[in-house]
Parts: structure tokens; sequence; C-alpha cells
């Protein structure tokens, strides 16, 4: 297909699809869609190997959120039945990261429900950074809580953070139809703080609510302009006792056509499978790793994901190898002299970023927010389903690791 020789080409050159061709991505058959992928992970291969970046998300601060995202189970007035508790102390953050990083993550993210944090609060994160580090010094940490105010991006980066997540979503036009309690622009000056400050910005987005494919090729090519150093793709999760808890939209097929058309926008980004990847990608998530090079480990924020020695398996089954703690993440162009695998920002490789102040914000964590997974398996006698049919039954709150006194899944 020439439109998949024409991506791959310039994939290979970190050149920028047309939106055209991005839309055409979304537009493929279910005839053409092992051709997509091949094509897509020949991008992925090139900048990332067949290495897979495991990540931990540690939610700091649970529910109880002043903030109306329309997809998230914290929200102001949401009936979600959620763990709720208010701020982890650091040596509690801390075990919660060590069980994340002995089943093989080398990125924690610290996440915190809310608008954004106080001066207190960037105190507290500040601390718990600190404890993370003192017990495993090469691990990644990425901060993600809310919007930042000035000042906020540099101390978190002088207590030792590495990144900062804050998602852009959705596309700018339909923003306030997700979110009346803040704007688009918000979330894009957070970002830019946190490019200002020598963060890597993590930005990314949640497909399933509603969206056009128009919708998700904006949101895309505008993180590629915001020019983060990975890009977390969330699959929404529709949380019962949330506004979107009906929006069953997703299908397998559709969302590796979602990651393969952000892989050939953002070629040499991290692309992290986020939220929602096994209730919706179900049993083809091997798949989805010939386009994503980067995923969280274990549970969501607020609900479950499949055993971590489940997905440690399915990346091995599928012929990849988690990347190991001395290895850079990032293509070199893109490596940060700081080590440990975050990016530059200096040289805009996704993006143009130029005269930009980036921004972004909250992979799996505020900004996303989105926890997401799965848990119980179907049983034996299942009937056979459709692709198209919503799995309610793969949607499983968090009842395990931080916050409770039961064991991480990790
Ligand atoms: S995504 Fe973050 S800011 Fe929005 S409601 Fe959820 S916790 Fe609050």
């Amino acid at each position: 297909m020439d439109l998949l020789n024409t991506l791959v080409d310039k994939g290979l050159r970190r050149e920028s699809p047309t939106r055209e061709e991005a839309l055409a991505v979304l537009a493929t058959s279910d005839d053409d869609l092992l051709d997509v992928v091949a094509a897509a992970g020949k991008v992925r291969r090139h900048w990332f190997g067949r290495r897979v970046k495991l990540n931990y998300l540690v939610n700091l601060k649970s529910g109880l959120c002043p903030e109306d995202c329309s997809y998230c189970s914290q929200r102001l007035g949401s009936r979600a039945e959620i763990l709720k508790y208010t701020w982890l102390k650091p040596d509690q953050a801390s075990a919660a990261a060590a069980a994340g990083v002995s089943g093989g993550a080398k990125r924690v993210c610290l996440v915190a429900s809310g608008r954004g944090p106080t001066d207190r609060d960037v105190d507290r994160v500040s601390d718990t950074i600190r404890a993370i580090k003192e017990q495993n010094e090469s691990v990644e940490v990425c901060a993600c809580l809310g919007l930042l105010s000035d000042g906020q991006a540099e101390r978190l980066r002088e207590a030792g953070a590495d990144a900062y997540n804050h998602n852009l979503n959705t596309s700018e036009s339909t923003y306030g139809d997700i979110t009346t309690t803040h704007t688009y622009a918000d979330r894009v000056d957070t970002v830019n703080k946190a490019h200002a400050a020598g963060l890597s910005a993590c930005s990314g987005l949640i497909a399933g609510m509603g969206e056009s494919d128009e919708d998700l090729v904006d949101v895309v090519f505008s993180l590629r302009e915001l020019d983060p150093d990975s890009v977390p793709v969330n699959f929404l999760i529709p949380m019962e006792g949330t506004p979107l808890a009906d929006e069953w939209h997703l299908t397998p097929q559709r969302c590796l056509r979602i990651l393969a058309m952000t892989r050939f926008v953002c070629p040499d980004v991290e692309v992290r499978i986020a939220g929602g990847r096994e209730v919706h990608l179900r049993t083809m998530q091997p798949l989805a790793l010939h386009l994503a090079n980067s995923v969280f480990l274990g549970d969501y924020l607020t609900s479950e994901g499949q055993a971590g020695h489940a997905d440690l398996e399915m990346i091995a089954d599928a012929g990849f190898e988690v990347e190991g703690a001395g290895e850079v993440t990032l293509p070199e162009h893109r490596a940060s002299v700081r080590g440990g695998g975050c990016g530059s920002h200096e040289d805009g490789g996704c993006g143009s970023h130029a005269g930009a102040d980036g921004a972004a914000g909250g992979t799996g964590g505020c900004g996303s927010h989105a926890g997401g997974g799965v848990c119980a398996p179907a049983p034996a006698s299942a009937p056979v389903r459709t692709a198209e049919e919503p799995r309610t039954d793969l949607v499983a709150v968090r009842r395990r690791g931080a916050g409770t006194d039961l064991a991480p899944n990790a």
C-alpha cells in the first residue's frame, strides 16, 4: 500500500505525515490491519528495537477532586466506588514504588488527584521523590499532580523528579465538552512549564470518549507540536458512576489503528499503552507491542490491570524484552544528558516545539487519571462475543496496593 510505504519512510526520517495520511490510517479496513501494524512496527523497531519500558503508577491521593473531567472516576460528583484516601506518606509511597521496581518497572509515576498542587503538596511530593531515590537512585520518577503554578516544576526538578505528566486528552475544539473547570490552554501551559524547568514532558490522550477521527488526529498533531518525550495513549475505561459510563466505542482493531497513527505522527517518542488496554485491546494486546514501546505494569490509579506476571509473560511471548534500568529509552538524538532515559526536549524530535512552550500532563495520571484495567477472567463457559460488544465485565475497581493493606499488583 503506497500510504504505508510513505508513512514508514517518513517515520524513519522523523518527518510528519500529513493530516490526510493520519486520517487514512484510522480509516483503513480490518483486511489491511496487519499491514498497518507491520508498517508502524518498522518505525517502532527502528527507534526502539524490541524493548518495552515498564512504568508503575502510585496513586498518592485518590478521589475527592474538585475538577469535573467527565472520564475520571475521581471527579467532582463521581459515584464510582473507588478507593478514596488522602496523601500517602513518603515511606508508604516509597514502599509502593519499590514493588513496581522489583517487578521490572524503570519509571515510577507519582499521581495525585486534584486541580493542582499547593506549595505544601510540592513539599510532600518532594519528600516522597527523595525517599524513592534514596532506595533506588536509577529509577525514573515522573510526577503527575495537575496544573502547575510558577516555580513548582523547578522545585520538583530540584527534588529529583525526572519527568512531569499532564495529558492534553482530546482535541482543543472538544475539550470543553469533556471538562469545564479548566481549559485546554491550562493544560498546554503546564506542559510548557515542565519543559521549561528541564523536566521530561509526558503528555498524551484518551481515546474512546465519543471523539471523531479528526479529533484524534488533532490531539496527536498537537502533541507532536508540544514535543513531549512520552505520549501515553489511554483507552477510556467507562467507569460506572461517571458521565462517560456508557461510552463504549472502541474495538481492539480501532485501538490498534489509533496506536499506529500515534506512532507515525510521533515516530521517535516513547508511545505508551496506558489505561484500558486490557478492557479494549483484550487478547490483541501483544499486537499493540509492535506499535508502542512502553506500558504500565500491574494496576492503574483506580482500576485493576492484569497481573504483573501476565504483563511480563505477554512481553516475552510476543518476542519483546523488558527494557533494563541501564538502557536509555529514547533514541540518541532525544536522550537527555541527565541520563535515565528522559529526553532532552532540545532538538525537536517529535514536533517542532520551536518557540513554543511545551505543555502536557498526565499519563495514566492526572490529566488522564484514567485508571483502567481488567481483572476478572471470563469463565470457561463464557459466550462468544463480538469485538464491538461492551466488556463491562472487564472493569474492576482497584482494591489492592496503595491506600490499602493488601499487596500491590506488580
Ligand atoms: S483527571 Fe485529575 S483533575 Fe480531572 S477530575 Fe480526575 S483527578 Fe481531578
